[in-house]
């Protein structure tokens, strides 16, 4: 039988959840947030994950990070943030494994790409997108589309959003229009992702050779706790002083992040969840952390997203995913059946579901097979 744990005053409890839009019967064995959690690992397009690009195309090298690989390490940061607070661990750790999974192929560029591809027809917003996933594109049950998954989830889910598309979203919606805050879970998953990608995004970074510990000497956050290693275990090969380096880095953004929420949420003393949306954001850094971090941001930007092997591999990802919702677009003939109603016309938002659902290698195969000539047979 399922008791919950105790939980804080101001956590989501499952006996104040807003509930799911198809009434379902209550798992006797399970929490709710467990049970949105056990949906969203089941489904097809968290499996998709393994093969979707985080910053570089998988087949680059089976140690880099994926979708998949981000999204656990992403759970494990919010999850461990979350006992510490006495939130809804389930909760967030729902959240964390499906923030991505309404990401294109090829990370951003493929994003960019696809949103430039539907600019006529309401754009395209991965976060939005992860919503839909969960509301409507995963077909695994009998008696509803989507996941249905608990209100909670879904408004973690949906970090950000236009103020045209959340008019027409209903109750996930209203907190863009009414400038209020999702609840504390969903702030921690949020920034869980941040310190997640960020940490590993060096790692990967260097373990590429695409960015230099000598570059990163002049990043403070990372500098410090590399200068600390250093003193402490001078033999140390170099490949364990990054690990040794990230892990502090992550451990410092853990305990800053832990303490000045804990803080703020004791300030203003919150007591229940509706004052956690009512307030400003709880969930933060401490000011010196969200520079270090700011400067490190920047360090990325201009080092590792805009290296020049990445951009090519960025520009050449974005032809690819353009050219298939051109072709798609011109000839609905050439989707698969299951994508069109009639075999010469589609919504262009079908075409983006399908486009967006493919992972890198998919994507690139579905390219060759419409547009390499020596392989015209396939
Ligand atoms: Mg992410």
């Amino acid at each position: 039988m399922f008791t919950p744990s105790k939980l804080a005053p101001y956590a989501s409890a499952d006996a104040i959840s807003r509930g799911r839009r198809h009434v379902e019967a209550i798992d006797p064995s399970r929490g709710q947030f467990q049970r949105d959690r056990d949906r969203i690992i089941h489904s097809g397009a968290f499996r998709r994950l393994e093969y979707k690009t985080q910053v570089f195309v998988n087949h680059e090298g089976d140690l880099f990070r994926t979708r998949l690989t981000h999204s656990l390490e992403v759970a494990q940061i919010g999850r461990s943030i979350a006992r510490v607070l006495g939130l809804n661990e389930d909760l967030v750790e729902a959240i964390c494994l499906a923030h991505d999974l309404g990401h294109t192929p090829f990370g951003h560029a493929g994003q960019d790409a696809l949103n430039a591809c539907m600019k006529d027809w309401g754009g395209f917003e991965h976060n939005l997108q992860s919503l839909r996933v969960v509301d409507k594109l995963e077909q695994r049950y009998a008696e509803f589309d989507g996941l249905n998954l608990c209100f909670e989830t879904r408004e973690g889910i949906l970090k950000h959003c236009s103020l045209d598309n959340a008019r027409q979203l209903g109750d996930v919606g209203v907190r863009f229009t009414q400038k209020l805050q999702p609840s504390l879970e969903a702030q921690i998953a949020n920034l869980a992702d941040e310190i997640a990608y960020n940490n590993h995004d060096i790692d990967d970074g260097l373990r590429s050779g695409l960015i230099t510990l000598a570059q990163l000497e002049d990043v403070e956050l990372f500098a410090n706790h590399l200068a600390q290693v250093r003193e402490q275990y001078p033999a140390l090969n170099e490949r364990r002083t990054i690990h040794e380096t990230v892990r502090r880095m992550i451990n410092t953004l853990v305990l800053d992040l832990t303490a000045y929420t804990q803080a703020a949420i004791a300030a203003a003393q919150i007591a229940h969840p509706d004052e956690v949306r009512a307030t400003l954001p709880l969930a933060g850094f401490s000011a010196e952390i969200t520079r270090q971090n700011q400067a490190l941001k920047q360090f990325l930007r201009r080092n590792l997203y805009r290296h020049y092997r990445v951009v090519r591999m960025s520009t050449k990802a974005a032809r690819v995913v353009t050219d298939l919702f051109s072709a798609f677009l011109q000839m609905p003939a050439l989707l698969p059946d299951e994508y069109r109603l009639k075999v010469d016309s589609v919504a262009p938002r079908v075409i983006a579901d399908y486009i967006a659902g493919m992972t890198d290698r998919y994507a690139m195969r579905e390219h060759r097979r419409l547009f390499a000539i020596d392989d015209i047979l396939l």
